[in-house]
């Protein structure tokens, strides 16, 4: 029998369970379906397009060199998927199972429709380490707080090791009319603002590979501390491969693992790694039982919060031209290579949200189109965390001082002059706040305040005192 394997957020061939299953049920006929139009506002942003077209371009050649050939479909899901099945007499579609809200749509769909047509259709984990509806709480409710919900993960059976690679994928020779990867044009042409990014990233499973290996060489045993400072390199930068499924959260779990096992001396650090893979698995649980979280506060009191607009102080934030150095290190990091440091994702989003009061969907909409790693479930949970509305938000008042946080955690101001070069000269007593700084210090740093970096766009303090005021309107009622 023939089984057609549809990958999703899951582009590699190792460790997968569902295209484990598919070989079980005899030749597969890998598949995947460029489909703009039921994602409808979910479609990838433009950093995303790029990561995608060289995911499918490494997974499309890992599938090459295990004599299969990737088959690439754009169009309605069901009805590309219906057309195969016609076309090879296919017995079965199988896939990884989604928790986004249009994902499950889309899985019920396309059950239905092929049930109908006599097709066997199935979904597998494949994408977190726990599912959703093995989680619960005592009520049998599901966690609305980060650290019981972790717990309680890590209280039941730990994951189970990765599948074992086999020697040989049953692969459909080739069959069916593919297009070509290039046709898609998921690339960004004139300007081509990526020419670059391949120094940076390298998406597929054996770039995913390689990250982590280095991770757990090095950047692993400054992690706990590092990774609150942007000018370290010491998170895993796994984001990206981890979202496009490139690598199993299992594998890096028990990856990581064999780490402190060799070295256990590294166990808190590991631990504290992989809290944060523990809190993807907790967005997305979060996404999969409150569909709503994308488009709507989590706290039913902030609907009537009162955002300003503000499209100058939009585009301000966006360009990184707000006067406030760490913020516009941050923007300009993520403009530049796809990606922001943990710490400046949270700067920049309270700024955006508290000190600009513009609504975090405006920043959640910009951190998709230019995020390499932009992902639903995470981006909506910790914009609507920075905001103050989401499940597990720190108390409102807590609102991020930009100059204390870049005197915190860039104290010899490496990352804002790598990333706001025009201040690079000015000494780090003034770094973080330029606008301090007496005119002669200014003079010999060769910066005029307006000219070549602009003054702050608000005041701290006037800002906090607006952002406190909004607050107490929607408390208030
Ligand atoms: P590491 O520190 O090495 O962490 C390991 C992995 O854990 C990450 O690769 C990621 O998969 C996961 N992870 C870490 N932190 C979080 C978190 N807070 N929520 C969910 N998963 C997490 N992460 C995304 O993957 N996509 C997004 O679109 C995204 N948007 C964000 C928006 C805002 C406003 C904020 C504050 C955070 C956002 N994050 C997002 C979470 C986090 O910033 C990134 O996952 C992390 O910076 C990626 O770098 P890393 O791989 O080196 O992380």
């Amino acid at each position: 029998d023939l089984c057609i394997y549809l990958f999703r957020h899951d582009l590699r061939i190792a460790d997968l369970p569902g295209l484990a299953a598919a070989a079980q049920v005899g030749r597969i006929l890998p598949v995947f379906i460029l489909d703009d139009d039921t994602l409808g506002e979910n479609t990838p942003g433009g950093a995303s397009r790029w990561w995608l077209h060289h995911s499918l371009a490494a997974l499309s050649a890992d599938i090459t060199a295990t004599g299969g050939r990737l088959v690439l479909q754009r169009g309605d899901t069901a009805r590309c998927l219906q057309r195969l099945v016609a076309q090879t007499g296919a017995a079965a579609v199988y896939c990884s199972r989604g928790y986004a809200p249009h994902e499950v749509a889309l899985e019920k769909a396309l059950h239905a429709a092929l049930t109908e047509a006599g097709v066997d259709f199935k979904r597998f984990p494949g994408t977190l380490l726990f599912e959703p509806e093995a989680i619960a709480n005592q009520a049998g409710q599901p966690f609305k707080v980060f650290s019981p919900f972790w717990r309680h993960c890590l209280r039941g059976d730990h994951p189970a090791q990765p599948l074992v690679q086999p020697q040989q994928w049953p692969w459909v020779p080739d069959i069916g009319r593919s297009d070509d990867l290039d046709s898609w044009n998921l690339l960004p042409r004139n300007p081509d603002w990526a020419a670059e990014w391949h120094e940076l990233w390298t998406p597929g499973t054996a770039g995913a590979r390689e990250r982590l290996a280095h991770f757990l060489d090095d950047g692993v045993s400054r992690y706990a501390d590092g990774r609150d400072r942007p000018a370290e390199y010491a998170t895993s930068r796994l984001s990206a491969h981890l979202h496009f499924g490139e690598i199993s959260p299992r594998e890096v779990w028990h990856r990581a693992r064999q780490r402190v096992a060799q070295k256990p001396a590294l166990e808190s650090q590991v631990d504290k790694f992989l809290s944060e893979i523990g809190w993807r698995e907790f967005s997305n649980h979060l996404l999969f039982h409150f569909p709503t979280i994308p488009r709507e506060p989590f706290k039913a009191q902030f609907a009537g919060f009162p955002w300003l607009g503000g499209k100058s102080l939009l585009q301000a934030w966006q360009r990184g031209q707000t006067g406030y150095p760490v913020v516009d290190a941050g923007m300009r990091e993520l403009w530049q290579t796809g990606y922001m440091h943990n710490r400046m994702r949270m700067v920049t989003a309270s700024f955006l949200t508290k000190h600009l009061l513009i609504h975090w969907r405006e920043g959640e909409r910009w951190f998709w189109d230019t995020l390499v790693d932009a992902d639903l479930a995470a981006n909506a949970c910790s914009w609507q965390w920075a905001a103050g509305s989401g499940a597990d938000a720190a108390p409102y008042f807590r609102i991020f001082n930009p100059v204390t946080q870049g005197q915190k955690f860039d104290t010899e101001g490496e990352y804002v002059r790598r990333w706001v070069p025009e201040l690079a000269r000015l000494p780090d007593r003034y770094l973080h706040r330029p606008w301090e700084a007496p005119a002669p210090v200014l003079a010999e740093a060769g910066v005029v305040l307006g000219d070549h970096y602009p003054a702050p766009v608000v005041d701290h303090r006037e800002a906090r005192e607006a952002a406190l005021a909004a607050y107490q309107q929607i408390r208030s009622g």
